[in-house]
């Protein structure tokens, strides 16, 4: 296919049914791949050293990268962004200056190169997905067949439904379909978790409602991968 490389991922994790946002499987998947290039030599290439020192992790990918196989590597990194987080801590001239700094440092512990480049590629597939809606009717036909998205997925798959061109309208009102379809399902499991709880249902079976709450929390804020 003509397409960029993320199309193998994307036909991997849309067929399997289990899931509540194939678009999480793939985020996790990227996120540890991303993380590890962190762990291995090329983070001593200048210009990877430059982003690292200007970005820095978040606090969820600093743990990713400390749970990894190189202190070392963390470690290199770690002093030479604290030299640039250093430099915040001269004393504020004034109160109003300490109240610019205030906001900086805290801005400077949130940014993240992982994070970043996690959601470059997140963008990408948003893209990819709406282009295989376009050109391909199998993956038309395999769309609905999934249980919908996370918000978070969802909102950029339709931010990008341009890229599937004259197919855009259509596409749209197939992600809004499916996507209400299966925030109803899983309200619907909800539901009935919180009804079980009357003992009038006590003998009912929980069936599907039994990880309703774990679903739910895909649903709405998508998976909790390496952050
Ligand atoms: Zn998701
Ligand atoms: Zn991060």
């Amino acid at each position: 296919m003509r397409y960029h490389i993320s199309t193998s991922l994307i036909l991997q994790e849309f067929p399997k049914r289990d899931c509540e946002c194939p678009l999480c499987e793939i985020r996790g998947i990227v996120e540890k791949n991303v993380a590890e290039q962190y762990l291995n030599e090329a983070v001593m290439v200048t210009n990877v050293r430059y982003e690292v020192n200007a970005k820095g992790f978040c606090p969820g990918h600093f743990d990713t990268l400390f749970a990894g196989q190189s202190k070392l590597g963390l470690a290199l990194q770690c002093v030479t962004r604290m030299n640039v987080l250093k430099e915040e801590l001269a004393t504020p001239k004034s109160v109003r200056s300490a109240k610019t700094s205030a906001k900086k440092i805290d801005r400077m512990q949130k940014t993240c190169v992982i994070c970043d480049a996690v959601e470059d590629h997140m963008r990408r597939y948003y893209k990819t997905v709406a282009e295989l809606y376009f050109a391909e009717e199998d993956f038309r036909e395999l769309l609905p067949l999934t249980k919908g998205f996370c918000l978070t997925d969802y909102a950029g798959l339709i931010l990008n439904a341009d890229y599937a061109k004259g197919r855009a309208k259509e596409y749209l009102k197939a992600l809004s379909e499916l996507e209400k379809e299966n925030f109803e399902r899983v309200q619907g499991d909800l539901q009935w978790f919180c009804d079980r709880h009357d003992f009038r249902n006590a003998n009912k079976d929980l069936g599907a409602a039994k990880d309703a709450l774990p679903r739910a929390r895909v649903k709405i804020y998508g998976k909790k991968n390496g952050k």
